[in-house]
């Protein structure tokens, strides 16, 4: 049997976003006071002090903005997944997240595409994939 995943169990302010990965839905939160995108999920908006965060579904393309390869895994889910990469995506909206590319490393500027692993409890993980 292999190790699950380790991921965060949902808090009341993050439920949403693994609520909409059960449906293969990358969201974020936006400000509707500032516009921004906010991400991680939290009750304020770190930029203008608003509560007035909204969900909003994401296309789940962006580009590579960084990128570390690791060859040791960081945890025993990841033993048959290395070398892996830890990346900082660019998404097409506008937010900077971090996430795991599995397979050849990208490179910086590579276009990368949402892609999802199962978890047990019907949640998937956000990965990414080069397109
Ligand atoms: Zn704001």
């Amino acid at each position: 049997m292999s190790e699950t995943f380790p991921v965060p169990e949902p808090s009341a302010v993050s439920a949403p976003f693994w609520a909409a990965t059960e449906k293969h839905q990358l969201t974020m939160q936006r400000c509707e006071s500032c516009d921004r995108l906010v991400w991680y999920p939290r009750s304020v908006c770190p930029r203008c002090g608003e509560f007035s965060l909204r969900w909003e579904q994401l296309s789940g393309q962006g580009v590579v903005y960084a990128v570390s390869v690791h060859h040791r895994p960081a945890h025993p889910a990841f033993a048959d997944k290395v070398p892996y990469s830890v990346v900082l995506v660019d998404l097409d909206e506008g937010a900077r997240i971090m996430s795991n590319v599995f397979g050849p490393p990208p490179t910086v500027g590579d276009s990368v595409s949402v892609e999802w692993i199962p978890l047990d409890d019907g949640r998937n993980l956000p990965t990414f994939e080069v397109r």
